[in-house]
């Protein structure tokens, strides 16, 4: 069986007390392979690799740094199969979507900051006859980053690439429930030519692996995805220690329909935002609000297209409804359909767990499931499922609707559908999230800000403002010697 290693100063080497952690097949519901149960003592190899690496890598010209990055890119394309195929076993979701999504996006990540580094420039303020400032931009040090399992290679690289551009050597940890293609990306990087300690990838346990990076005294920066409680105790140990954060945490994103909207492609895109990678996106719609005009066509169309949508082996070409990433996840939502039945909601469709046959006997799949009849500030329109559940709630005016869509502690993504435009910017302006999107969806420029308001997080990634992040600016200022005395009549 496959025993995944640890990247570390260029090698790839086993965990320093040789303990390993099963990685299970969320399809299958079998153990594939092993993953490396790592401790603060390979977190301190790693920051010593990196801290080492960080003399010269920090001294490298963005040109090299953007050739290194660029070849990683031209070998995820080349690998582009290999790496759709592990994330889908190691995640459950599609292989469809891991080759349309995950793995291009992966490529794009580091494209995108390889390029990106290039234009990144220096303000220059002048004092008119007084002094000139510039300010230096110079890379933190040694980074920590932390991702997630939802989309690993894609939020994995979303991290690394702007931290290795900006100049920065890093410390990363993949989730322990999907690590297999940052393993395979440490292959790639030997195979790239990064330089050794570069870039370093140990794997296990957040409370562990995630916890020794946070708490590291010589890790001045960490860029953080993941759940809200994660990142309240990530900013309970960083806080005190002033390094600088990044927190991309939870959602509970709402999806508004008016009546006027484009029904057709509302409905087709509302499809994706419930229920893409079994609706474990944070950047989900599970809070459907539809006008009441709409609510019974809108219910009737939605629900019909929800139960088309069959849970199948993630394997298949055709499969477009995956497995739960683990059985535990699983619990945690078949758990909220409970609760959402005990506050009062009528299970539309969906609602339970689906058994497959054959290779798939025991892997963990959830119907699509769609809940009416709830009230707006109940736990289950509250508190974030992640999972194909979602919501359906009328409204009758822009007012409520807004007091409805604002009530949870996040504020990450917001939906809008509607043709009339000046309603959609006044929605805009008063939804307190920090993506909004107007009759699309996922639709990504990556050079936007990305990121949440309230407890959805702190801090921007996308475009400069993640390359910055990772950067201290540093202001020079050049007093000037006074202006020479012009000859008469020149003055
Ligand atoms: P999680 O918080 O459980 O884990 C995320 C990462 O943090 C993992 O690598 C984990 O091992 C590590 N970790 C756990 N405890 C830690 C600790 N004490 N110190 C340091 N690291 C620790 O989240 P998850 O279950 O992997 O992912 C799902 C969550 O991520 C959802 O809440 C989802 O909304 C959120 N998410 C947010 C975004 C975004 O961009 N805002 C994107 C994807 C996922």
């Amino acid at each position: 069986m496959l025993q995944i290693k640890n990247y570390i100063n260029g090698e790839l080497i086993a965990p320093v007390g040789n303990q390993y952690i099963d990685n299970y097949n969320p399809a299958t519901g079998k153990i594939y392979s092993h993953i490396p149960d790592s401790d603060g003592k390979d977190v301190q190899l790693a920051y010593e690799a990196a801290a080492k690496a960080f003399q010269t890598w920090s001294l490298t010209t963005k040109e090299d740094r953007s050739k290194l990055l660029i070849r990683i890119a031209d070998l995820i394309d080349k690998n582009h199969e290999k790496l759709s195929r592990a994330e889908s076993t190691d995640n459950g979701k599609p292989i469809q979507l891991a080759r349309v999504v995950d793995i291009p996006r992966a490529a794009a990540n580091f494209r995108f900051y390889a390029t990106g580094v290039l234009h990144l420039s220096s303000e220059a303020q002048i004092m008119e006859d007084t002094a000139i400032n510039y300010t230096l931009h110079e890379p933190v040090g040694v980074a920590g980053c932390i991702s997630p399992w939802n989309l690993p290679l894609y939020l994995f690289t979303w991290k690394i690439a702007p931290a290795l551009a900006a100049g920065c050597t890093v410390v990363a940890k993949p989730s322990e429930i999907t690590p297999m293609t940052a393993y395979l990306l440490s292959e790639l990087c030997i195979e790239a030519g990064l330089p050794k300690g570069v870039l370093n990838i140990v794997h296990g346990y957040g409370h562990k692996v995630g916890a020794a990076i946070t708490a590291h005294p010589n890790i001045p920066v960490i860029s953080f995805t993941g759940g809200t409680k994660t990142g309240a105790e990530i900013a309970r140990v960083a806080g005190p220690m002033f390094k600088k954060l990044s927190l991309e945490l939870g959602g509970k994103n709402p999806n508004i329909v008016f009546a006027d909207c484009d029904f057709e492609q509302m409905l087709k895109t509302t499809m994706h935002s419930s229920f893409s990678n079994q609706g474990e996106i944070c950047l989900c719609g599970s809070r459907i609000f539809i006008e009441r005009p709409l609510y019974e066509k809108f219910k009737k169309e939605f629900v019909a297209k929800a139960i088309e949508l069959k849970a199948g082996d993630p394997a298949n070409e055709k499969t477009r409804h995956g497995a739960i990433v683990s059985k535990q996840h699983k619990e945690k939502i078949l758990s909220y359909i409970a609760l959402a039945q005990q506050e009062g909601g009528k299970i539309l469709c969906g609602g339970n767990e689906v058994k497959l046959s054959g290779e798939c006997a025991d892997g963990w799949f959830i119907e699509p499931t769609v809940i009416e009849g709830l009230p707006y500030n109940c736990r289950t329109n509250q508190e974030e499922i992640f999972g194909p559940v979602v919501t359906l709630t009328p409204f009758d005016t822009e007012e409520e609707v807004l007091g409805y869509a604002n009530s949870t502690q996040y504020g990450l993504a917001g939906i809008i559908w509607t043709e009339n435009l000046t309603r959609a910017h006044r929605m805009a302006q008063h939804l307190q999230s920090g993506i909004i999107w107007i009759n699309c969806w996922l639709l990504r420029d990556l050079r936007t800000p990305f990121g949440g308001l309230k407890n959805s997080g702190v801090g921007r990634e996308g475009g400069f403002e993640a390359l910055r992040f990772f950067t201290e600016p540093k202001n020079v200022c050049i007093k000037l010697s006074p202006s020479p005395t012009l000859p008469k009549g020149r003055e």
